[in-house]
């Protein structure tokens, strides 16, 4: 059985002191050892970002791609060996600016991998600029009267492009976070857990004591269910942010449905050498 030490590399993270980042990498690590998934048979695909940065931090196969497309390398991977644990790892402006179109097609396609994207509400790698899920008036260098944008709603953009499991997590309850991200991965189909995360040095608004202050558990008498009732908790208009699992419903997988891996994984099948002089001939 691995552990959470198991997930560990030699490399040691450089984020700022006190970054979310460093509650969400323990919660994900705690998240693959608590399921019993050994390293080599995960793999996380991470963008572009400060939280991207962790391709570096854990021991399991990562790939570290390009901005806004950890999606669909991730979905190429399952595709290629749909037996391993793929995870998809982003920012806010990775994934809901420059990886938008991605993001909506990887809800309504339902590839089976868990989308965990780092929402500190600002581009912080480049040092401060404003994000899709910025709140309105925010300002930042790119923005100084303040962002006259209303924010990204992810987890509202999730449930209407047809994500079967959307969640919402804060990097600052590693407990809560660690839960909500096994049963993402447990879950079939697209799993997005959306995790408040802040962002010590450039973000002064979203702090930990904001979203103490913003957030709130769904108990035990929330459905998640009811489509509905999940789109109400998504788009809430007193400020309030729903902590836990919004959404989960069943639908058959993107790669279940694809009659080429139905019997073992591509990775495993012999290459076929295709004759494609028939076709090239039809142009000649
Ligand atoms: Fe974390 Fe912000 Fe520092 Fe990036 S700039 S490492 S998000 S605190």
């Amino acid at each position: 059985m691995a552990t959470e030490k198991d997930f560990t590399s030699t490399y040691k993270p450089t984020w700022c002191p006190g970054c979310g980042n460093y509650g969400i990498y323990p919660a994900t690590k705690r998240a693959l050892a608590e399921l019993g998934i050994k390293p080599h048979e995960a793999v996380m695909v991470f963008g572009i970002g400060c939280s991207s940065n962790g391709a570096n931090c854990y021991k399991l196969y990562s790939f570290h791609s390009i901005h806004g497309r950890s999606l669909p390398v991730a979905i190429g991977v399952k595709l290629a060996n749909h037996e391993l644990t793929v995870l998809a790892d982003s920012g806010d402006g990775d994934g809901y600016s420059e990886g938008t179109n991605h993001f909506v097609h990887a809800c309504r396609g339902n590839a089976d991998i868990t989308y965990l994207v780092h929402d500190n509400r600002m581009y912080s790698l480049t040092q401060g600029q404003t994000s899709p899920t910025s709140l309105k008036g925010t300002k930042t260098v790119t923005t100084p009267a303040g962002s006259i944008n209303e924010p990204f709603n992810p987890v509202a953009t999730a449930l209407v492009s047809g994500a079967t499991f959307v969640a919402q997590g804060f990097s600052g309850d590693i407990p809560h976070l660690a839960d909500l991200i096994k049963k993402a991965i447990q879950h079939r189909g697209f799993s997005l857990v959306n995790i408040l995360q802040v962002c010590t040095t450039y973000n002064k608004v979203n702090t930990f004591d904001w979203y103490k202050q913003h957030t709130y558990k769904l108990d035990a008498t929330y459905n998640p269910a009811d489509f509905n009732g999940a789109l109400l908790a998504a788009t809430r208009t007193d400020g309030k942010l729903p902590l836990g699992i919004l959404y989960q419903t069943k639908r058959p997988t993107y790669d279940e449905q694809i009659p080429q891996i139905k019997v073992e994984p591509l990775v495993r099948q012999p290459i076929k050498v295709a004759d494609l002089e028939p076709a090239f001939d039809s142009y000649r």
